[in-house]
């Protein structure tokens, strides 16, 4: 049997392990140094086109179209590119076991993998509803999106199926998706979900609403608060009828059910420490097992803006998590440091001519800004979401690569609000004014010192050091004692930061 040996192996050949394997490049590997372990059958590729441009019926998306590192606006990693690096690509080739005390991986066919650090981008798998045996769920047609052959299945499907009807269950990410590029081929869609709105899990009432009443609008059926309990199949064994709890009965030539995902840690259980149903990681993604790391959709690890572990199921955190394990493994080698994992979340999703993007943390009250009329021509709305006084999180619909970019920076700077009203009604220009926001560090001199609107002090150490952050553009920074209502006190401007 082959036994193969390795410095560094990835497990998993998706995102992460794709946008790791650049890392490595960049940092320099020697031939024949790295593997990546795979599954699928073809180079790491960015997995959120399989549910967007891959199912269109025109500009469709194929490989090698969306290798990574496309999806970041990279360099396109084709298979030759591992060739050339002298990366190691061992694909259609599944792991079943791994002992992480003797460092030895094995595959299905029986071939072992030794490895010195070995890094877990194992990734997610789809729940599946016979996970929970609802009855006729192996009929053939019903359908889950996890990798590109699942996706190939899908393609044929929607050809076989012209003008068909499908049922989509669950209003997340997938089922929100699915939903449009179904409808964009043509196919009558329902989506059938049990909660009283779409995302509940990111989206307010008020967000949602907007979405819902827009896929109405596109002739997309939603039928809420009640689930699929069971499915009959015609005496081809395909999917016909899609039955609910709250006794309707849906016609069906397609069901996709997108009800969610769960983290592939099996492999590895019992011998690293787990959390949060993850893998437990510290800031370098170091598990506690010495040179294992996690990354991607697998790991369990500290979201410092937060302070809290955190595991997190989105592309941009897969990237960035692989990019900084990579990083930790040359600085370690190197006996440099590096800094730890500071991760702004952020989720994005597109759909029909939609798109959206999320930063921060959708905890504490809401405020729903802008346009949100589904009928609108251009519809352009968020949400800012507001805790402990401060702005911790940003929803923007139809936003400008700009104004994204403005909506990420409050979410990380997160500044105060003492008035929601006030909020609601600058809306989206709240967030771009908030680009002007600067730190300030100065020391303040006498006391009774009273600021405007424009300034707050953050931390005052009394005459001592003090720390305040000021809405104006720099150049009027320098001005900024002659603005505010200094009395019996001057303020030296110490240093300033973003
Ligand atoms: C259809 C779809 C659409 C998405 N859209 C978005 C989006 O719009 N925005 C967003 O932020 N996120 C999106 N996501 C989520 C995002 O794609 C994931 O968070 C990301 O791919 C995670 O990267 P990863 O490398 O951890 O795992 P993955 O990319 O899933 O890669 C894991 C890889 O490991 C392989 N593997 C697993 N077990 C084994 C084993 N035992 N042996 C060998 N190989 C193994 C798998 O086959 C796979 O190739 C989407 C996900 C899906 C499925």
């Amino acid at each position: 049997m082959v036994e193969k040996s390795f410095k560094y192996v990835i497990v998993g050949g998706g995102v992460a392990a794709g946008y790791a394997a650049r890392e490595f490049a960049k940092q320099g590997v020697e031939p024949g140094e790295l593997a990546i372990i795979s599954k699928e059958a073809v180079a790491p590729y960015e997995r959120p086109a399989l549910s967007k441009a891959y199912l269109f019926p025109a500009g469709t998306a194929r490989l090698p179209g969306f290798h990574v590192c496309v999806g970041s606006g990279g360099e396109r990693l084709a298979p030759e590119w591992y060739k050339e690096k002298g990366i190691e690509l061992i694909l259609s080739t599944e792991i079943v076991k791994a002992d992480l005390a003797t460092k030895t991986l094995t595959s299905a066919a029986g071939a072992t993998f030794k490895y010195q650090i070995l890094i877990i981008a194992t990734g997610s798998t789809v729940i599946r509803l016979s996970d929970f045996g609802v009855q006729g769920a192996d009929a053939k047609n019903i359908f889950y999106l996890r990798e590109i052959d699942d996706a190939d299945k899908l393609v044929e499907a929607i050809k076989a199926k012209k003008n068909g009807k499908a049922v989509i269950v669950g209003g997340g990410y997938i089922g929100l998706e699915l939903s449009a590029a179904l409808k964009i081929n043509n196919i009558d869609v329902s989506m059938v979900y049990p909660e009283p709105w779409c995302m509940p899990r990111l989206f307010t009432a008020g967000i949602a609403a907007f979405y819902e009443g827009y896929y109405a609008n596109k002739g997309i059926k939603i039928i809420k608060g009640t689930v699929a309990v069971g499915f009959t199949a015609d005496s081809n064994g395909e999917v016909k009828e899609v039955k609910l709890k709250d006794g309707r009965v849906l016609e069906a030539d397609i069901v996709v059910v997108g009800v969610g995902g769960r983290p592939l840690t099996t492999l590895f259980k019992g011998q690293v420490e787990e959390e949060k149903g993850g893998i437990k990681t510290d800031a370098f993604f170091r598990t506690n097992v010495p040179e294992v790391y996690a990354v991607g959709d697998v790991a369990t690890f500290p979201l410092k803006l937060y302070n809290e572990l955190r595991r997190v199921e989105h592309v941009d955190h897969a990237r960035k998590s692989a990019e900084q394990a990579v990083k930790a493994i040359k600085s370690i080698e190197e006996g440099k440091t590096i800094d730890e994992y500071d991760y702004l979340p952020y989720f994005y999703s597109r759909a029909f001519d939609l798109s959206w993007q999320f930063y921060g943390d959708n905890v504490g009250d809401t405020v729903l800004f802008g346009d949100n009329d589904p009928k609108s021509p251009n519809p352009k709305f968020g949400s800012y979401w507001i805790n402990d006084g401060k702005v911790v999180g940003v929803f923007l619909e139809g936003g400008s690569p700009d104004e994204n970019k403005a909506i990420a920076k409050v979410a990380r700077v997160q500044p105060s609000v003492q008035n929601l009203d006030q909020l609601t009604e600058e809306g989206l220009s709240f967030a771009i004014d908030a680009q002007d926001v600067f730190f300030v560090r100065m020391r303040l001199t006498g006391s009774n010192l009273a600021l405007n609107e424009d300034c707050k002090l953050l931390i005052n150490q009394g005459t001592g050091l003090s720390i305040a952050w000021v809405k104006r553009p720099l150049n009027r920074v320098a001005h900024y004692p002659a603005r505010a209502s200094l009395q019996h006190a001057s303020l030296v401007i110490w240093d300033h930061f973003h």
